[in-house]
C-alpha cells in the first residue's frame, strides 16, 4: 500500500461488527483465568496483555500503523519524544560506552546526550552534519554503540546526509539511529537510505494538531545484533531479568523492539496513554494531505523572506540557494516541511520585535503545528547552550524558527509583511 492508504487505513482492520475507529482501551489491566497463563506472559512465551505499563492494544496499533509508514518490522510508542531518544540509545548502551551523534540536533536530545546521559556514563561525541567521511571514522572508539542524526534538524533546518551517516555506522558495526521527527514518513523513510531505527516526537506533526504529547520508536529489522555479540550483550545474552530469554535469539527481528518494551518501559514507565493514542491516530489519518500543505507553505513563506530586504538570511532546503538543497533533492524529493529558520536585520533585538508584531503566528515552545507558531531559539530552547555550543547546533543568536500550520500562504506572507515593516533594521 502507498503511504497515503496506510495513513489512513493503516495498523488496525476491524472485524465483522467491529468498531470502525481504533477503540481506547482505557483499561490498567487485562483479566485471566489461570496463575500459569499470566505466568506465560511473564516470561514473555505468550503474547498477550497483563498491563498497560507494558502494552497496550490502542498503543500497539498505533504503533504498527507507524511501522507500516516507515517501512519498519516493529515499533512502540513512549509518552513523548524525548523518551523515545532515551530508550533508543540506552536500549543499546550503558555506562561506559559512547555513541557518535550529530551536532545539528533538538535542543532537548544535546541536554540528554551531554548531560544526563553523560551523568549515566555514556559519552557522546559530536561531529558537524557535514563532517567529511574521515573526520566522521575518526569519531569513532572501541566501545562506540550507535549514531544519532536527525533528517532535518530541529531548528538549524540542516539535511542529514543518511547514507554517509549509515556507511560510516555499518563500518564500524553499530547501527544509525535517525530522528525523523520533521521530515515524517511521508516525506523521507530514512531506512530506504541505510538507517536501522527511526524515532519520532509524534507530538510535532504526526499529532500535527497540539493535542498529545507522545513519541515513538521504530525498527527496521536490518541490522544484525547477533553478529556483534560482544558489542551488544544486551540483546544477545541471556537477559537475568526475564529468565533468560536472549532477545535476538527468541524473537529474531523483533529483538530490539521487544527489548526496549520488557525492560525499559517496565523499568522507566515512560508509555503512551491510550487516549493519547487514539487522538495520534487522528492526526496519522490526514499526516500525507497536512505534510503537502505545511511543505507548500514552507516554501511559498521562504521564497518571500528571501526576497525581502529586512531578512538577513534564511534557511529552507527547498530553497534553490540553500546549502542542502541538493541533500533536500535527495532524500526530500517530495517535500521538505512546514519550518523556515531566517534572521530579521538588527539581530536579536530585531527578531523579538518582528515576533511580537506578529498577530497570526504565535509565539510558541511549539513547531510542527496545524496553527502558524514561531520562536526565537537562543533565549528559550537553546537557552542552555553557550555560543560555541550554539553555533555548532547551527542555531545563531537572531534566528526565528517560523513554523508554517495550514493557513492559506497568502495571509501568513501578508502577516510577516506587516510585522517586517514595523521593524526598525
Ligand atoms: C520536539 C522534538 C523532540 C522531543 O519530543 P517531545 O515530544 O517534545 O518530547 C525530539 N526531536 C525533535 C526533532 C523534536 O522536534
Amino acid at each position: 500500500m502507498k503511504t497515503g492508504t496506510i495513513c489512513v487505513q493503516g495498523g488496525y482492520t476491524p472485524g465483522n461488527g467491529e468498531p470502525r475507529q481504533i477503540p481506547v482501551i482505557q483499561s490498567t489491566t487485562f483479566k485471566y483465568a489461570t496463575s500459569e497463563d499470566m505466568g506465560k506472559l511473564f516470561d514473555l512465551e505468550a503474547e498477550g496483555y497483563f498491563y498497560s505499563r507494558l502494552q497496550n492494544p490502542t498503543c500497539d496499533a498505533v504503533a504498527r500503523k507507524i511501522a507500516a509508514l516507515e517501512g519498519g518490522v516493529a515499533a512502540m510508542l513512549t509518552s513523548s519524544g524525548q523518551a523515545a531518544t532515551f530508550y533508543s540509545i540506552f536500549n543499546i548502551a550503558s555506562a561506559g560506552d559512547h555513541v557518535v551523534s550529530s551536532a545539528s540536533i533538538y535542543g532537548g536530545s544535546f541536554n540528554l546526550f551531554s548531560v544526563t546521559m553523560k551523568r549515566m556514563g555514556i559519552e557522546f561525541t559530536f561531529v558537524s552534519p557535514d563532517c567529511t567521511g574521515e573526520e566522521l571514522n575518526a569519531a569513532f572508539r572501541p566501545n562506540t554503540k550507535a549514531v544519532f542524526g536527525e533528517t532535518i534538524a530541529n531548528p538549524a533546518l540542516t539535511v542529514l546526509d543518511i547514507e554517509k551517516f549509515a556507511e560510516a555506522a555499518h563500518s564500524h558495526g553499530v547501527p544509525l539511529i535517525i530522528d525523523n521527527t520533521f521530515a515524517t514518513p511521508v516525506n523521507c523513510r530514512p531506512f530506504e537510505w541505510g538507517a536501522d531505527i527511526v524515532t519520532h516526537s509524534t507530538t510535532k506533526y504526526m499529532d500535527g494538531h497540539g493535542a498529545a504529547l507522545g513519541g515513538c520508536i521504530v525498527d527496521s529489522g536490518n541490522f544484525d545484533w547477533s553478529k556483534y555479540p560482544e558489542r551488544f550483550p544486551g540483546l544477545c545474552t541471556p537477559d537475568a531479568s526475564y529468565h533468560g530469554v536472549t532477545y535476538t535469539e527468541r524473537f529474531g527481528k523483533g529483538a530490539f523492539i521487544t527489548k526496549a518494551t520488557a525492560q525499559l518501559m517496565r523499568d522507566f514507565g515512560s508509555m503512551a496513554a491510550p487516549q493519547n493514542a487514539f487522538l495520534l491516530n487522528l492526526g496519522l489519518e490526514s499526516l500525507h494531505v497536512r505534510m503537502k500543505r505545511h511543505s507548500e507553505n514552507g516554501l511559498a513563506v521562504a521564497k518571500y523572506l528571501e526576497s525581502h530586504p529586512k531578512v538577513a538570511w534564511v534557511r529552507f532546503a527547498g530553497l534553490e540557494g540553500d546549502p542542502y538543497h541538493a541533500l533536500a533533492e535527495k532524500y526530500l524529493p517530495d517535500g521538505v516541511c512546514g519550518v523556515v529558520s531566517f534572521g530579521v536585520k538588527g539581530g536579536r533585538s530585531a527578531a523579538e520585535a518582528f515576533m511580537k508584531r506578529l498577530k497570526i503566528a504565535a509565539i510558541e515552545t511549539h513547531v510542527a503545528d496545524a496553527r502558524t507558531c514561531c520562536l526565537h531559539p537562543a533565549s528559550s530552547t537553546h537557552r542552555q547552550m553557550n555560543d560555541q555550543e550554539l553555533e555548532a547546533a547551527g542555531v545563531s543568536p537572531d534566528l526565528v524558527r517560523y513554523s508554517c500550520g495550514l493557513e492559506d500562504a497568502e495571509d501568513l506572507i501578508a502577516d510577516i509583511a506587516q510585522a517586517l515593516e514595523g521593524v526598525e533594521a
